[in-house]
């Protein structure tokens, strides 16, 4: 896989390693039966940007790789569905004229499309994983089955005009070429459009100690003070941005063509936030790189500890970060017998490297304890599993490993 020797906002050549997490496969592909023991390990390092603040991971996945077969549904939550619509609702009122046009890329299943187009918005999304594109068009949503870029965008503009919105939910982290991506959404955008996108924010990994969301796909770490420069260069501009709490603590980021409009109060608070938890530095990074070392060598011991009287332990929540943790952990069949997702994507499939099972909800008969990989959905998992919560425990990594009930 190639390497990044640059930054992808910036171009420097200035980053420093501050966290390695080992050799681990990529986090984001599950492999079947047939396919076990070919999959490749690649460093796991995390760099941060001494010229423009921004946190990555330089391995450069080809986007054929990352997006084409993706096992990853979004509407399968309901915390997920419904933060969606929210989020739809806030942006079409704020935003969207009567009749408004509303591009997404990475639209997913149409999560976030469905409830744009139910509002009376023409909506059209840009999906590149074909099984993904095809349950979007069954929920009757127009998609392009394409990876967004400049030469789509003119194919865009030609048929539908400009956007009123444009719309990048947690796929502005995944993009290796961030330049041609962003170049096509300045290209895109109407003179007052908006281009509004949530991507997880690194104030929660570090602040949170959420190592987990850290894999090969997730490529960047985006801060308000990194992205601010970056858009800036491409002639955009930051004008809103707010914390929301999805996925453990994101952020959703609006801006618009530079000096097209006022710019918020809490742009200004976001970076101060910022700068007071030293993450516009690199000492912020470097603690956090220690408190992550420790967490493993607890959450290891805790693990070992139960193995060894006797229980039998599940994981709960097989997404790419429960591979990046069981990965870095160690953690293989010798301690987990089998893995539970919600996904059919991803049902009868194995951890990557570890080659833990699959399997769908219900599933819990036998087991004692229940590693809650999928952490944040922590309140819908245990209502979920209401009878295994009645006899089991769950052992909850975050922040310090525990077991509940
Ligand atoms: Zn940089």
């Amino acid at each position: 896989m190639p390497k990044r020797a640059d930054c992808r906002l910036c171009g420097s050549r200035k980053l420093t390693l501050f966290l390695d997490l080992g050799k681990t496969p990529l986090a984001g592909h599950f492999p079947t039966k047939e396919e076990l023991g070919n999959e490749k390990f690649y460093p796991l390092e995390v760099f941060f940007c001494e010229n423009c603040t921004s946190v990555q991971v330089l391995e450069s996945i080809p986007a054929e790789i990352l997006f084409k077969d993706y096992r990853y549904l979004s509407s399968v939550s309901k915390t997920l569905a419904e933060h969606f619509t929210a989020y739809a609702k806030e942006v079409y009122n704020r935003f969207i004229p009567k009749g408004g046009f509303v591009v997404e890329f990475g639209c997913n299943d149409g999560v976030l499309l469905k409830p744009f187009k139910d509002l009376g918005a023409t909506a059209l999304g840009i999906e590149p994983a074909e099984n993904v594109a095809k349950i979007a068009r069954g929920r009757g949503l127009e998609i392009m089955n394409d990876f967004f870029s400049e030469s789509l965008v003119e194919k865009i503009a030609k048929e539908y005009g400009k956007a009123d919105v444009i719309a990048g939910n947690n796929v502005y982290a995944h993009i290796d070429d961030m330049d041609g991506v962003t170049k096509g959404i300045k290209k895109l955008l109407a003179k007052n459009g908006v281009f509004v996108f949530e991507v997880h924010y690194v104030a929660s990994i570090i602040l949170g100690l959420q190592y987990d969301m850290i894999y090969h796909e997730h490529m960047m770490y985006h801060s308000i003070h990194a992205l601010k420069t970056f858009l800036e260069k491409h002639g955009l501009e930051i004008f809103d941005a707010k914390k929301v709490p999805i996925h453990g603590g994101s952020i959703r980021v609006f801006s618009c063509h530079r000096g097209e409009r006022e710019i918020e109060s809490r742009v200004k608070e976001l970076l101060a936030f910022e700068h007071e938890n030293d993450l516009d530095s690199i000492n912020g990074y470097v603690k956090f790189a220690s408190r992550v070392k420790e967490h493993k060598k607890n959450m290891v011991a805790k693990l070992r500890e139960l193995k060894s009287s006797g229980k039998r332990i599940a994981g709960y929540g097989m997404s790419g970060r429960a591979n990046t943790m069981l990965n870095y952990w160690g953690t293989g069949k010798d301690i987990i017998d089998f893995g539970i997702d919600a996904s059919p994507e991803r049902f009868g499939r194995f951890v990557p490297g570890l080659h833990i099972p699959i399997k769908p909800p219900g599933n819990l008969e036998g087991i004692d304890v229940v590693v809650l990989l999928a952490w944040t959905y922590k309140k819908e998992i245990m209502e979920k599993e209401w009878e295994f919560a009645k006899r089991g425990r769950f052992l909850v990594p975050f922040p310090e490993p525990h077991l509940e009930p």
